[in-house]
């Protein structure tokens, strides 16, 4: 039996993502036998980024300051905004190296069979965006899955008015999967291959 503080902490970091019960014991068990220095920096280290890090107030992105440095940079084409599903998405287009334009972060994709209604996105911060900004292009970057194809959908019909279009990439992204899996090549295909959907 171990002692209640080793499995107090391995049940606290068998809640985060991809750290099943075995992974989290043999982690609480390393860090008890690890120098005390170091589990400090550890530990401030999370107490540290955790305070810094907020969302954008205007796109989403996590940041130490909002708005964020993308949305701060006047050298980026603010005419061109990428709709992506959550932060970490906004890495992978940039990654592709060739977008100089802006993002917007919808925190999800529609699924009502997980209970994601349209509401529970960031589209009125984006329309509030469309009224404020010189946004002429919303380019749709989400998954090649139902979700994200029903989610783009419902975002070009919500967001369609005059002047401004619409397009979504895709073309030569895995059927059915994420920004995460696109290498650079591919991303830069699919933006410089993106549709028109209106
Ligand atoms: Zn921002």
């Amino acid at each position: 039996m171990l002692p209640e503080s080793i499995t107090t902490l391995t049940a606290a970091l068998s809640k985060l993502p991809g750290i099943g019960p075995r992974s989290a014991e043999r982690v609480a068990l390393h860090i008890v036998q690890t120098d005390s220095a170091i589990v400090k920096q550890l530990a401030d280290a999370i107490l540290v980024a955790r305070e810094k890090i907020q969302f954008c107030t205007t796109c989403g992105a996590l940041t130490e300051q909002s708005p964020c440095p993308t949305c701060a940079d006047t050298r980026r084409d603010a005419s061109l905004v990428c709709v992506v599903e959550r932060a970490v998405d906004i890495l992978s287009v940039e990654k592709s190296g060739t977008y100089r334009g802006k993002f917007h972060v919808l925190g999800g994709k529609i699924s009502p069979l997980d209970g994601v209604e349209p509401d529970d996105l960031h589209i009125a911060g984006l329309e509030q965006r469309l009224t404020t900004e010189p946004v002429k292009e919303i380019i749709i970057a989400l998954g090649t899955d139902v979700e994200g194809d029903a989610t783009s959908n419902y975002l070009a019909k919500r967001l369609a008015r005059p002047g401004l279009k619409i397009s979504r990439i895709g073309f030569g992204l895995p059927a059915g999967s994420g920004l995460e899996f696109a290498d650079e090549l591919t991303l830069n295909r699919a933006l410089e291959g993106r549709r028109e959907m209106l």
